[in-house]
């Protein structure tokens, strides 16, 4: 693996082909308009909401997010978020309602909880919630309470995801994010008070002077909480793009050998806890819907990384927020500003974004499969013929000789080799070899 790049390779977490990076001008407004008005009447959508506000800014997170000092730039940036849903509103064919509704960020957690009940009420009055919707947030135990957890609660969260990291104190402080083990538990204890039945956390690798010890650890720690889902990401060190993350010592981040160790010996942790494996770095406990769908063949990939959500539209709302379409992507203005002078002025904040060709199309599937599969099938009733497929089948085989199985009914990737899968990914990938650089390292 080694000899194939593993160790040295930066390649993108493929939430989206292309990466968001290919994004470019050629999404006008227009077309933006053109392809929200082009929704089936009548169908469910996805609905994420992005709040890009931090009242701390933690050095290891590469997420766009702004500090604050006060309220009143939050409370003037959910205004022109409930400008932009009446403008929604005005454009979406009749009868589109949520099925999945997502607060991410930054911290969404930050509103008030008159705010919350405000944005609630607001989305629910643009666009229906389905009678199946699922809500969800992500949530900072470092900035909850009880009246923020009532006003989640009370607008019909059902969902939640919080980030850890790390329980090590040292590697807290090393990263610039501090949040002890009894506020997390605090909050997710808050949570299922509330009814919250599905709980996500997150957990990073490849931080610096984390050791199998450590990380052994904090996940036992974790696992104590009983999660449903846990994300095991790989600490991505860009400080040419996150320039917080320069304040993090280079000379102490894990050789990449090591995060491949580190990666396996929390993964063995949640493993022997029952916790199933879910594509490239996500567990679920056997009975929560991603671990279903995954043993179903339903998993998919997202901006939030793995779903079971099958809808083909997602609207994303705020600044930076990005909208997928079947014809393609599109991008709000990243900028908080731009973004809130064209939705005061009623106008789509159209960034940048990306239309779809046939061969985005293909190259897309195959690239989702592999994420999600770790196989690629060849079977008559997929999307694609045989014929356009096997050609890029071909090539993977080629490339990544020994760590794959290809026959006439499609192509698997040996369980020894998963490592490999985002490698393998980027073969397919038109767009991203000469860039490699802006990307995170390959484990
Ligand atoms: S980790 Fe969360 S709270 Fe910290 S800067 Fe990133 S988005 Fe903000």
């Amino acid at each position: 693996m080694r000899r194939l790049g593993l160790f040295e390779a930066n390649v993108p977490r493929y939430t989206s082909y292309p990466p968001a990076n290919h994004f470019a001008g050629d999404v006008t407004p227009e077309v933006h308009r053109a392809w929200l008005a082009s929704i089936a009447p009548g169908s469910k959508v996805s609905l994420y909401i992005h709040v890009p506000f931090c009242r701390r800014l933690c050095w290891f997170c590469a997420c766009r997010t702004q500090g604050m000092q006060s309220e009143e730039p939050v409370v003037a940036y959910t205004n022109s978020v409930i400008q932009e849903l009446r403008t929604l509103r005005g454009i979406l064919p009749q009868g589109v309602e949520i099925e999945k509704l997502h607060w991410g960020g930054g911290t969404p957690t930050l509103l008030t909880a008159p705010e919350i009940t405000r944005l609630a009420a607001a989305i629910r009055d643009a666009i229906p919630l389905s009678t199946t919707a699922e809500f969800s947030v992500e949530v900072d135990p470092n900035e909850i309470d009880e009246s923020r957890l009532d006003a989640l609660a009370a607008a019909g969260m059902a969902r939640a995801s919080i980030g850890v990291q790390d329980f090590d104190p040292e590697i807290q402080k090393i990263i610039g994010r501090e949040q002890s083990f009894e506020v997390t538990r605090a909050a997710i204890e808050g949570l299922r008070a509330r009814g919250v039945t599905s709980l996500n956390t997150d957990l990073l690798y490849g931080l610096p002077r984390q050791t199998q010890e450590r990380i052994t650890a904090s996940m036992q720690m974790l696992l104590s909480l009983n999660p449903d889902r846990v994300a095991l990401y790989g600490y991505a060190h860009v400080p040419w793009m996150a320039k917080r993350q320069a304040l993090i010592p280079t000379e102490d981040l894990p050789a990449p050998e090591a995060r491949l160790n580190l990666f396996e010996t929390a993964s063995e942790v949640m493993k022997w806890d029952g916790y199933d494996s879910i594509g490239i770095d996500h567990f679920a406990r056997p009975g929560d819907s991603l671990a279903i769908a995954a043993r179903e063949g339903r998993l998919r990939r997202n901006f939030q990384g793995y779903t079971d959500d099958t809808c083909d539209v997602l609207i994303g709302v705020g600044a930076s927020s990005i909208s997928k379409f079947p014809q393609g992507f599109v991008q709000n203005a990243a900028a908080t500003a731009a973004y809130q002078k064209a939705v005061r002025a009623g106008e789509l904040a159209t960034g940048r974004g990306h239309v779809l060709t046939p061969d985005d199309a293909l190259r897309s599937y195959v690239i989702e499969r592999l994420m999600c599969d770790f196989a690629v099938s060849l079977s008559d009733d997929g999307p694609f013929p045989r014929e356009a497929m096997e050609p890029l089948l071909h090539d993977i085989a080629a490339d990544f000789d020994g760590h794959v199985i290809l026959n006439d009914n499609g192509l698997q990737i040996r369980q020894a080799s998963r490592p490999l899968t985002r490698l393998m990914a980027r073969s397919v990938d038109a767009y991203t070899s000469a860039q490699a650089k802006n990307h995170s390292s390959a484990i």
